[in-house]
């Protein structure tokens, strides 16, 4: 099978490469938003959108028009690519997987792709990376490329550039190592499995907060472009990264244990984008809850429940496993030994009774459960249960189906339910 990877190094650019690369990115996110409005204006006009080959047709003409002929200074290549980030853009809104296309600020996430792989080389020992109009750069080389390359993004973060080479290579089709597990996603606990191991919450930015704001209240005080103002700008910059980085550390660990110990993980198909909308609501149905909303917003956000969820589908799918998205009505509420469903069942937000058959158990274990059964319900549904992607899960679902071996012990922080301690009289 192939396999997708991209590497990720920091480049070390002189002084003039640097200067190239902020003006290419600045070039990039022009063109963006040159696009944008036109596809704006002919909207406005009753006009129909243009296809890409006509906004390609545009570019050229703002390259060779003496307003904008500095846009000849920067590659073609990662231009166009600007018009197919835009082209994507557009259809992620049309299939209502995002919101409408923004207009591109600079200092928000500058970045520009070279699309044609024949274009760069790669200088694995002597740590290089050649690329169109940048010529030879330097990089810091954390580890071996592998695979051919497709293609090469270059971004910057807090000041600091890197290049994100992207590669495709055939790997051999891997067995699936483990079971089948459900994973209930929440605020409290960050994961819940259904065998009773959850993962607490890293609340990365909640422990940098402070800091953050701070800075960001030292920023405001500065007079605006002062030598000042752009130290303070850094810092905050620096601060945000710092947070990336630690939430990005935390879910990849985690998504690397989950997904090495089990060939099958249920989850819910939550809308995150929905949920992490504004809670305010309109002015004809105005939101309700909107303080313990935006608190819950923060919370999902910080959590990059999203981002794990991505983690997971694809490192499954590199072991040969599968992610199986379920429904979310009701698995917080159905009883997973008589299926009696009642939100008399949840007495409270920790603790799972059910008013049917009295059995007790942690709410968020019992969310893993269903989901859990859910998922495989809907393989059986499928008839992928037979498949040799999910064929580690039938030794491990147990005769009822429902309490599963998982391998995950205590890798990756995960902590483990007391046994035998009843958790809504503890
Ligand atoms: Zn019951």
């Amino acid at each position: 099978m192939k396999r997708l990877q991209a590497f990720k190094f920091e480049l070390m650019p002189n002084g003039e490469q640097q200067r190239q690369m902020r003006r290419f990115a600045g070039s990039c996110r022009f063109v963006y938003n040159k696009a944008l409005a036109l596809q704006k204006e002919r909207h406005e006009r009753g006009e129909t959108k243009l296809g890409y080959v006509e906004m390609a047709k545009q570019l050229t003409a703002w390259r060779s028009s003496a307003e904008t002929a500095w846009l000849k200074e920067a590659p073609v290549h990662p231009l166009q690519q600007a018009l197919k980030d835009l082209e994507r853009a557009y259809s992620n809104f049309f299939a209502k997987r995002s919101d409408f296309p923004r207009f591109k600020k600079k200092g928000q996430s500058d970045s520009f792709r070279y699309p044609d792989p024949k274009q760069i080389k790669l200088d694995q020992s002597n740590a290089r990376i050649f690329l169109p109009k940048l010529g030879w750069l330097r990089y810091r080389n954390s580890r071996e490329v592998l695979g051919e390359i497709r293609n090469a993004t270059v971004s910057c973060r807090a000041g600091r550039w890197f290049v994100s080479i992207q590669t495709e290579r055939e790997v051999e089709q891997p067995i699936p190592q483990g079971g089948a597990v459900g994973i209930d996603m929440g605020v409290v606990r960050f994961a819940t499995l259904s065998d009773g191991a959850f993962v607490e919450p890293l609340g990365s930015f909640k422990r940098h907060e402070r800091a953050l704001r701070r800075a960001q209240q030292s920023l405001s005080r500065k007079v605006k472009h002062s030598r000042n103002w752009r130290k303070a700008k850094i810092r905050v910059q620096r601060l945000h990264a710092r947070i990336a980085n630690v939430r990005a550390d935390f879910l990849h660990k985690l998504s690397s244990a989950i997904s090495k110990n089990h060939a099958v993980v249920c989850m819910e198909d939550l809308q995150v984008r929905n949920m992490s909308k504004s809670a305010a609501g309109t002015l004809e149905q105005p939101g309700r809850n909107v303080r313990a909303k935006a608190g819950l917003n923060k919370a999902i956000l910080d959590q990059g429940w999203y981002e794990f969820r991505r983690q997971l589908d694809y490192k499954l799918a590199w072991r040969g496993g599968c992610l199986v998205l379920v429904a979310p009505q009701y698995t917080s509420q159905t009883c997973p030994r008589c299926g009696h469903v009642s939100a008399d069942n949840r007495q409270t937000q920790a603790c799972f009774a059910c008013a049917a058959c009295g059995l007790e158990n942690n709410a968020d274990v019992v969310g893993a459960i269903n989901i859990l059964s859910r998922g495989m319900q809907q393989l059986r549904d499928e008839g992928r249960d037979t498949l040799h992607a999910c064929s580690g899960m039938a030794q491990a679902v147990s005769p009822d189906g429902l309490w599963i071996e998982s391998r995950l012990g205590s890798q990756a922080g995960t902590r483990r339910s007391e046994p035998g301690v009843d958790p809504c009289h503890a």
